[in-house]
């Protein structure tokens, strides 16, 4: 009676993997993942931890310096200009409203350059609107102090009923989010203006939320990046816009976790999968990505000394 075996079997007394049976990295004998021994969820970890890093190498998200080297002096030219003189609502509603025309010219840009759903794309479109949003801020908070319009809660009341359909922006929102609903809630006032309400109110009600929206994006004495829910949501959201290169499809993740480099750095990788032509890519966010994007929440405290600094803690 001829031997049969099943695919992935091993025969008793067989030294060594034949072509047919399961391959194995070869500085790992078989004897040493015996699966029988071994409970599921562990025999999962050891794969990943086998296969993946074999497999594929690590993207690090880097923006693209030389276009935000262009793009960025004239977007902190024109904020210091708009933020220069003398302010009132209206001044600082259309200050917002070139900030919001100039970013889109420069995706628009941006995307001629790179997909907006490749890595060095979206890492290039953040840094990009985190600038945007400390000029956002800079011009609705001036816009705010010189605010002499003190509108009865009856007038606001169906201005903010209207604005309170709009998406929700979480706990804490990143740039993107932040001006995506800037825009929205400038339409909605638009449309309501449109209709008869009074510009002035509108603009009162709308900067008020644009406010409220950056207030919640850069917390008082919190840092905006350093928090690691903050860094996890923003990690999250990259890989939500990535998409596969060759079939443009979502990514699924299998798994993540922080590692020690050699130089002693920190960072977190992500093991994730297309959902459509199954090929793996692993992500690696060096800690000093989130570093460098904390730029946005130094420049808000140097601007409010006596905010208490949060202790640096490495977190694990
Ligand atoms: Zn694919």
């Amino acid at each position: 009676m001829p031997v049969t075996r099943q695919s992935g079997g091993r025969v008793r007394g067989t030294p060594r993997a034949t072509l047919d049976g399961p391959r194995y990295p070869r500085q790992m004998s078989p004897e040493a993942i015996s699966m029988r021994h071994v409970p599921p969820f562990l025999f999962v970890l050891t794969l990943v931890g086998l296969i993946v890093p074999v497999a594929t190498r690590a993207d690090v998200p880097e923006p693209d310096q030389a276009f935000l080297d262009e793009a960025i002096p004239p977007l902190r030219a024109s904020t210091q200009k708009t933020t220069g003189g003398p302010q009132n609502i209206a001044g600082a509603m259309s200050g917002v409203r070139e900030l919001l025309v100039e970013r889109r010219k420069v995706l628009a840009e941006l995307g001629g350059k790179h997909k907006l759903n490749n890595l060095t794309g979206i890492a290039t479109q953040d840094e990009y609107d985190a600038e945007v949003m400390t000029s956002l801020r800079k011009i609705v908070q001036l816009g705010a102090a010189s605010d002499t319009t003190h509108p009865s809660s009856v007038a606001v009341q169906p201005i903010e009923g209207r604005l309170a359909s709009l998406p929700s922006l979480g706990k804490q929102p990143i740039p993107f989010m932040v001006l995506g609903y800037s825009e929205m809630a400038i339409a909605t006032g638009d449309s309501m203006v449109a209709q008869g309400t009074s510009a002035q109110l509108v603009d009162h009600v709308v900067l008020s939320h644009i406010a409220a929206a950056t207030d919640l994006a850069i917390k008082e004495g919190e840092d905006f990046f350093g928090d690691s829910a903050a860094r996890s949501l923003r990690q999250e959201l990259v890989l939500a816009r990535l998409r596969c290169p060759k079939d443009q499809a979502t990514y699924k993740m299998n798994a993540m976790k922080n590692q020690i480099k050699e130089d002693g750095g920190i960072s977190t990788l992500y093991y994730m999968q297309c959902s459509k032509c199954g090929d793996p890519r692993v992500i690696e966010f060096p800690q000093e990505l989130a570093s460098r994007l904390n730029r946005m929440s130094e420049q808000q405290k140097q601007a409010k000394p006596g905010t208490p600094a949060r202790s640096q803690v490495v977190e694990p």
